[in-house]
Formats: structure tokens, sequence, C-alpha cells
């Protein structure tokens, strides 16, 4: 038989193989999603939440860019928060509640209609180069041959499930492994590890004591994660608040002789920052209790994920764990909490396009290149679609930089950083936060996503227009004199010290509490922003200061790339870069800073001190 031809073979639709698939098929390449089960494409394998702090922003970021993800969360989104909005702008982070079952359904049923694009159903077996191309071969022994292939295999990569002393194949609970295809990827010397991670137990909504809990209800003003979505979305549903007890923890501690993360069983790396119920009442004995969130998995689901309780503990410690808890004491446990341990690879191995340095066309994004998160994922997804799409149309690379989005923080530490466990999004990440705010998400990538074609002319028109619009009531403030007489009641309502003579309205948004809507008011200025316009011009205010700062930093950042590094220059001798840093230059001696920073290991605090080194020399 011969094989089937495509340009680019996405292997595996979760939320990496969603992106990739819709941009490489919107730009016109003949693409093919081959995935396990069609109804699986778009499944939330663990929490049902897209978003969060830093998260969040990486979904507004993939909307700029014209991805799906966002415009799909706010289709099944049923509760929606700001997370942290009691501090700044800049590290806000809106989260959507999802219905778990219509986000998988849209996700599909996109894709479905995406022009350029077939959903084939296989598991991928076995990947090898021929010529210029990739022949590839699936359980059903049908060979393709693709210019370029993604490969997004999320937890399924021999795939191992753990409950207690128990232990079976899967990607996930219900789902297959895929056995075979590591072996491929040995055969082309990629380097690959074991991860593991973890999910809690589902219970059944109705066996909840909602007396005995407390609710938490979404926000009264709704932040969408889209530009383009056309109605703005509404809650439809409440979480719940309770706690573990230390009756809870001594009946988890019954159980620490039989966990298999205790025992060594799980020799895989998890994630720190979201551990296990054993882990926590581990490493934290001193803590008598930790939140829980019961959150509802759809609207006509009547399953509740708990939040916080992620275990691999025998079923019956967890059974009992769960019943100690206000609220659960007569709970019934649909799906009892699990580990999985899975293989994936170094993704210091690839480029910032998410290309295999050693195997031109090969790419991998999500969870398998050592990542956690739907929104990580579906961020390398939509940049391995675009660049897999514009090296075969003969287009330039395109990788978002550091100080344009958490997609490029995430890209650049992954390729550069040594990642000893799944790599999430902080803020902390980001140097340029400030920058990195979820109401500029437009202003930073918009016009690189029309230009790329992923955004259409109608959505640039409407951000160009909104870029018009905050321009316009800037200049007016800019313009405006405010009498003390006329700011001083608003000021003294924010407790903001009075003026003594007349300023420039604009430069009241500096002051902390001092809100854009009655400053319009008191300056009699028609208001014709919506809230997203309306906070980005608050932020901008608020945080010029650091901005001017930050974009010189940038610019510095930006000229220096060019800088040469002297032949002779003795990077071991480096002493403020980083011991693997100063080995891993000497290794590759780069001939200037461009090229240090391309070398994994490298990271930009190695380069600040770098820099400091050449100016001395
Ligand atoms: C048990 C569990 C707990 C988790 N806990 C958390 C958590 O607490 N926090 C968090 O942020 N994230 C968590 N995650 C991770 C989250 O689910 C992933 O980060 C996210 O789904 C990754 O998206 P992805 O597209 O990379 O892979 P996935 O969503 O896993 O999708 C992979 C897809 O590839 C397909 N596939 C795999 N191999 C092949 C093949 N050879 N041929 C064809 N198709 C293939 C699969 O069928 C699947 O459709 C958890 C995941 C699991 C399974």
């Amino acid at each position: 038989m011969n094989p089937l031809l495509y340009d680019v073979i996405v292997v595996g639709g979760g939320h990496a193989g969603a992106e990739a698939s819709s941009a490489a098929a919107r730009l016109g390449l003949k693409t093919a999603l081959l995935t396990m089960d069609r109804f699986a494409i778009g499944r939330m394998s663990c929490n049902p939440a897209i978003g969060g702090v830093g998260k969040g922003q990486i979904v507004r970021d993939i909307d700029a860019l014209g991805g799906i993800m966002g415009i799909i969360s706010d289709q099944a989104g049923i509760q929606f928060r700001m997370l942290n909005s009691s501090k700044g702008p800049a590290v806000w982070g809106p989260r959507a509640q999802q219905d778990m079952a219509l986000y998988s359904e849209l996700v599909r049923t996109n894709l479905e209609s995406t022009v350029n694009l077939d959903i084939l159903e296989g598991t991928l077996n076995f990947l090898e180069k021929q010529g210029e191309k990739w022949g590839l071969k699936d359980d059903q022994d049908r060979e393709f041959l693709s210019k370029a292939v993604i490969i997004t295999s999320g937890t399924f990569l021999r795939g191992l499930m753990h409950t207690g002393e128990s232990q079976s194949t899967g990607g996930r609970v219900g789902e297959k492994s895929a056995e075979v295809l590591s072996a491929s990827l040995f055969k082309l010397n990629l380097k690959l590890w074991r991860l593991k991670t973890g999910t809690p137990s589902r219970l059944e909504a109705s066996s909840i004591d909602y007396s005995a809990v407390e609710e938490q209800p979404g926000d009264s003003v709704i932040y969408p994660f889209s530009y383009r979505s056309k109605k703005p979305p509404q809650n439809h549903a409440s979480c719940w608040l309770t706690r573990t007890t230390a009756h809870t923890h001594d009946i988890l501690r019954t159980g620490f002789n039989r966990s298999p993360l205790f025992k060594g069983v799980i020799q895989g790396l998890g994630p720190r920052y979201c551990p296990s119920i054993e882990d926590k009442v581990n490493r934290f004995p001193e803590r008598l209790s930790h939140h829980l969130f019961l959150e509802p998995e759809g609207l006509n689901s009547n399953r509740i994920y708990v939040n916080g309780f992620s275990s691999s503990l025998p079923a019956e410690i967890q059974e009992a764990a769960l019943r100690s808890i206000p609220g659960l004491e007569k709970c019934n446990i649909l799906q009892i909490g699990y580990a999985v341990e899975y293989d994936a690879i170094d993704a210091n191995q690839l480029y910032s396009t998410m290309e295999c340095r050693a195997n031109p066309g090969l790419y991998f994004a999500g969870q398998v290149n050592g990542t956690s998160g739907y929104e990580e994922a579906a961020g390398q997804g939509l940049i391995a679609g675009i660049n897999a799409a514009h090296k075969i149309l003969g287009r330039a690379a395109y990788v978002p930089g550091r100080a344009d989005s958490y997609i490029g923080v995430m890209l650049d530490d992954l390729v550069h950083m040594k990642i000893d466990e799944p790599y999430r999004m902080f803020t902390s990440r980001a140097e340029y936060r400030l920058f990195l705010r979820y109401d500029n998400a437009a202003t930073r990538l918009m016009s690189k996503g029309f230009e790329i074609g992923l955004i259409d002319r109608d959505t640039f028109q409407k951000f160009s227009d909104s870029n018009k619009k905050i321009y316009s009531i800037h200049k007016q403030l800019s313009d405006y004199l405010l009498r003390k007489e006329v700011a001083n009641p608003l000021l003294e309502k924010t407790s903001s010290k009075p003026l003594e003579e007349s300023v420039r309205a604009i430069g009241l948004l500096k002051r902390p509490g001092i809100e854009l809507e009655p400053l319009l008011k008191i300056c009699e200025i028609e208001n014709n922003l919506d809230w997203v316009e309306t906070l980005q011009l608050q932020a901008e205010e608020l945080y010029e200061g650091f901005y001017k700062r930050q974009s010189q930093e940038i610019d510095r950042q930006r000229r220096m790339e060019g800088l040469k590094i002297p032949f002779d220059f003795d990077f071991l001798k480096a002493e403020a870069v980083s011991i693997e840093a100063r080995q891993k230059l000497n290794a590759a001696r780069p001939l200037n800073l461009g090229e240090a920073k391309g070398i994994a290991g490298v990271r930009p605090a190695d380069i600040s001190a770098l820099i400091y080194y050449l100016d001395k020399g």
C-alpha cells in the first residue's frame, strides 16, 4: 500500500496537538492529526479549569497569536475568577472552571471543521527519517510520509499508572498507553527520561454535604480569555472550599508504608509545586490542615474534582481519608486518585521553534517536553505548528522572546534550563512580567498573529480601533489641566495625598487606588473604553516608570546580542557565570552573545554576568 502523504503530521490530539494541527492547517499545509481516540481530543486529564496565575496569561498570549484555547475556554467556561486581583495587574491570573465534556467537544468540532486537516484515529508506533521526509507507521499498519512531524504524546509514552501497590499500563485512566514509540525515539539518539504526575479522586456531587463547605461563587465582573469572543462569558456554577483535618493526616500516614511514591516504586520526577496530599502531609508535618477546592467537572456532570487531594495511596486509605473531611463524610467516590509515570524528552535537544536540533523536521510539544499543564502544552503546540508550517513554506522561523510573552519565557527556559521536575509557568519566571500582562496581550502579539496569518483582518481591525480609542483617552487626560479643587475630593475618597496645585490629569493614574472611570468623570471626558481597554490604560500608567527602565534593559540586551566575544576569552574564569553555563560556554565557544544565549544551560542571568566581563575587557 502506498504511504499517505502529508506536509505535517501531528501525533496526539491533546492541548498541544490541537493547537499545532489547527495552526499548521490554517496556514495552508496539508495536515493530519493522528490520535488514539477522536473523542478524547482536547480532553482534560486532570483539573477541570483553564488559566490561573501565569497560565491565564499564556492563554491570552495564545489567543493574541490566533490559537484556539482562549475562545473555546470562554465558550465552555462555567465559573470565572481573576486570581490575585488584590495585587497589581501584572500578576492577575484569569481562571475559568470548564465544562470538561463541552470543552473537549468544542475542540474536536473546531478541528473537524478546519480546512486542510484530516483527523485519523490510530496510535503511532514507528518513526524514521526517509530521505528528506519522515516515515511513520501506526498500529493499523498504515504508512505515512510527511515533511514534518510534531509529537505531542502527553503522558502516554510507556505510561504506567499507580494506586497503592497496584499498577497498570495506560496514559490516563481508561486509556491505553503508547508502548512502542519510545523505541523509535531512542533510535534517533534522543535523550528520554521518566516523569510523574498525579490526580485526585472524583466524587459524586450529590453525595457532598454542602452545608459543611464554603461556597466560592464566580466573580461579578468576568474577564474573558479571548479577544474574539463575541458574547461575554457567564457564571453558571460555584466551587466549594473545605479543609483536611489532623485526623485526615493520621489516616493518610497509615498508608505511607504502602505508598509507591515513598517506597521508591515511582521513579519518575514529580512536580514539587503540585505535590500529592501524602507529600504535603509528609513534608509539612506542622500543618494541621490543607485547603481543598471542590470543583464541578461540568453543568450536566455529577462528578466533583477534589483539587489539592492528588494521591497514589492505596484506594482504601484515600477513601477513609476523604470521608474524614468536613462535608465529605458520606461521599461516594467515582474515580480514585492515581499517579502516572511516562517518558518525556529532554527539551534541551530542541530549538526554541520546538524542532529537534539533530533531527530536522521533527518537532515536540506539550507534556512530552517535560512541562505540566494544558496551557503550557497549548502554547508550545501553537509555536511548533507555526514553525513546522513556516519551514515548509520557506518563511522565517517565529519565536516570541522573553520580553514579548510568557510563551517566549517558557520556550527559552525549556531549551536552556536544566529541568529537574515537570515545568509549569509562574509569574516569577518572567523577568519582564510588568510588560507581560493579561490586559496587553493583543498589543504585544496580535500584529504578529496577523502577519503570520492566524488572526483575521476583522479581528485585527478591531484591535487597531481599540488602540486608537485608548490613545485618544490618554491624550485627552494628558492635555487636561486638573484643578486641585476638582481633584481633591476624589483623592480624599481613596486616602491619596491632596494636590497643592493643578496637574495633568493623566498623572493621577499613577497613584494606587485611582481608577479611570471616576477620573474621567471629574474631567468631564466621555468614556468609550471597555473594561479591558480601561485596565490596559490604567496598568500602563501605573507601571510607566518601571516600563521605561525595563524597555531600556530590553533594548540593551538586544543590542548586546551582536557583541563579539574574543577568541581567547576564558569562560571558565568568569566566576559570576554559573558553573554549568561556564562549562557549556567553554565547550561551545560562541563568537557573540547571541550565540551564547542559544546554548542549553546558559540562563539570562549568565548572559548579564557575561556582559559585565565583556564590558570590563
Ligand atoms: C493523571 C494526570 C494528572 C495530571 N495532573 C496535572 C496537574 O495537577 N496539573 C497540571 O497542570 N497538569 C496535570 N496533568 C497534565 C495535563 O493533563 C497535561 O499537561 C496536558 O494535558 C498536556 O497536554 P498534551 O497535549 O501535552 O498531552 P495530553 O493532553 O496528555 O494529550 C496527549 C494525546 O496524545 C495522544 N497520543 C499519545 N501517544 C500517541 C501515539 N503514539 N499515537 C497517537 N496518539 C497518541 C493521546 O491519545 C492524547 O490524545 C495531569 C495529567 C494526568 C494524566
